[in-house]
């Protein structure tokens, strides 16, 4: 990275600025905030700016400022300049993935395959950004040239969550830049890192100033101002329903666009004729990998009723036998939870799960060995009631409930009695059960036959009921919420 964004160092520790106006600075507040290993909370990774109201202003401004410009920019211009990016961050990829799993506590493989898919968006925005813009259709008039065209929006204010620190930020940033808008870009308090590491191989690949901005604090010194400002003309957020319902509130309020993509709780069905070795591996992988905090994460094993015991059986060996420990170590395949508040929400439902009367079949508790980090070992329950709060509510950690069914029908019909509606996976061989399953699954994104956390960037993203706000993220969808559409009536004058 460059190391302009480091300002200075407090101890030998880094010390990050905000990016505004084209310039790494400091919040006005003097203040600092520290970012901490999850799984070693004793090291402090970074120092990072503790920002307010006013260096909100000044980065909307920053942006305000730049937008006709770079609105007006040839898009070759700019797709240009989000391919060069794309090389600065593939040159760095190592690096970057490990500073990931520093601060977000994913295992180095996953920190390097999230930072590869941002990569790989800078990339795909890079040639998206020279598709057609406009289609062209005849008139009434056949002297008219009728035609529209897409143009950005203006300003927008993108808040992301800690989970994919640089993948759901490049998906949110990148997009945006492609289409022409300029951004203020308020990254999650717990990942800052990874937010300074985008923006600097955004700004090395001569991105101009004030285009992007980056404001690092607290959600009520940074966020609330970016939501309240009437220069911010659209939010693209994506976090937990409460908070994503009121920045909806407050932003459609004054009449700006909101996007929000929210909370899941996914379902994988596995039917008695599946591949049950392929199933128990994707379920563990949907339901375990990134330590179970990823919004598509597998949080319901429906299970038909001839299998859940074999299946269960054979899930708690699996589970159990699940490496935990710091996620930059070989052979780690399950890292701690984000901070010692999620550590404690999840025992604490894990707990409560329990003391219903919820059978606790493996894992769940704090491992003494690892107290310095935040961690809860993987946990599997059986007979779930699909009702009850371990059926119903977003767990955010590595915890999975199997909730046996008769069939196919009763699978289908409690996987979609919750308010979610993000992923969700089928396994079996049976064609037209995978085909019912297609239709009548209230989900966004679905799989048949893999498991519930994959996807690609280039394809839309987003969910059904409460998970999203019936827009979507990535591939071709972007287009819709980062432009605007404009419809041209071109006449020549009488005299032609
Ligand atoms: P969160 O607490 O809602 O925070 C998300 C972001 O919003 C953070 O940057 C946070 O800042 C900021 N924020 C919080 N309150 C705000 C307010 N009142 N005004 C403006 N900004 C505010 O969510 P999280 O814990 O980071 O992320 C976990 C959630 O995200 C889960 O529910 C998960 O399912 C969901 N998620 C959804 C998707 C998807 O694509 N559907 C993807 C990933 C995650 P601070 O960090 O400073 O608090």
């Amino acid at each position: 990275m460059t190391n302009t964004a480091i300002l200075n160092q407090q101890d030998s520790t880094p010390v990050y600025g905000n990016f505004i106006n084209g310039e790494w600075a400091a919040a006005t507040s003097g203040g600092t905030f520290e970012n901490r290993n999850p799984a070693r909370a004793s090291e402090v990774i970074g120092l990072f700016q503790s920002s307010g109201a006013g260096d909100v202003d000044a980065a909307v401004t920053a942006a305000d400022d730049a937008a006709r410009t770079w609105g007006e920019m040839s898009a070759i211009a700019r797709a240009n300049i989000l391919y060069k990016a794309s090389e600065i961050l593939a040159s760095r990829v190592n690096d970057v993935g490990r500073d990931l799993s520093r601060e977000e506590g994913k295992t180095l493989k996953e920190g390097i395959g999230e930072t590869t898919r941002a990569v790989q968006i800078l990339r795909y925005y890079a040639g998206e950004a020279q598709q057609p813009i406009g289609e062209h259709y005849p008139s009434t008039n056949p002297m008219t040239m009728l035609y529209t065209l897409r143009e950005p929006l203006g300003v927008v204010g993108i808040i992301t969550p800690w989970n994919f620190p640089i993948a759901i930020p490049a998906w949110k940033i990148v997009p945006a830049l492609a289409f022409g808008n300029t951004l203020v870009f308020k990254p999650a308090t717990a990942t800052p890192l990874c937010a300074v590491h985008l923006v600097a191989a955004l700004q090395e690949a001569g991105l101009p100033q004030g285009v992007l901005n980056l404001v690092t604090g607290s959600a009520g010194a940074v966020g609330d101002p970016l939501i309240k400002d009437e220069r911010v003309v659209a939010i693209s957020f994506t976090g937990s329903n409460e908070v994503g319902q009121e920045i909806k509130r407050v932003a459609s309020d004054r009449g700006a666009k909101v996007q929000l993509e929210l909370g899941g709780k996914n379902p994988a069905i596995v039917l008695a004729d599946a591949d049950i070795d392929h199933a128990i591996t994707q379920v563990i992988n949907g339901a375990m990998m990134s330590t179970g905090q990823k919004c598509t994460a597998t949080s319901r094993a429906i299970v038909d009723r001839k299998i859940a015991s074999e299946l269960t059986e054979r899930l708690a060996q699996q589970i159990g036998g699940l490496k935990v420990g710091d996620p930059l170590t070989e052979g780690i395949t399950i890292g701690p939870l984000i901070d010692e508040k999620a550590a404690e929400r999840v025992a604490g439902e894990i707990g409560r799960a329990k003391s219903e009367g919820v059978a606790l079949v493996t894992g769940g508790e704090r491992p003494e060995a690892l107290s310095d980090g935040h961690f809860v070992m993987p946990a599997l329950f059986s007979d779930v009631d699909p009702q009850s709060r371990l059926g119903q509510e977003e767990m955010f950690g590595p915890v999975l409930g199997v909730i046996p069914v008769d069939d196919v029908d009763e699978a289908i019909a409690v996987a979609n009695q919750v308010r979610y509606g993000l992923s969700a996976s089928i396994f079996t061989r049976d064609l037209g059960r995978a085909l019912q399953f297609v239709r009548q699954i209230q989900a966004g994104i679905v799989h048949v036959n893999s498991e519930t956390a994959g996807a690609e960037p280039h394809v839309p993203f987003g969910g059904y009921k409460g998970s999203s706000s019936y827009s979507r993220e990535q591939g071709k969808a972007a287009r819709e919420f980062y432009t605007q559409m404009k419809t041209v009536y071109l006449d020549p004058p009488p005299s032609v």
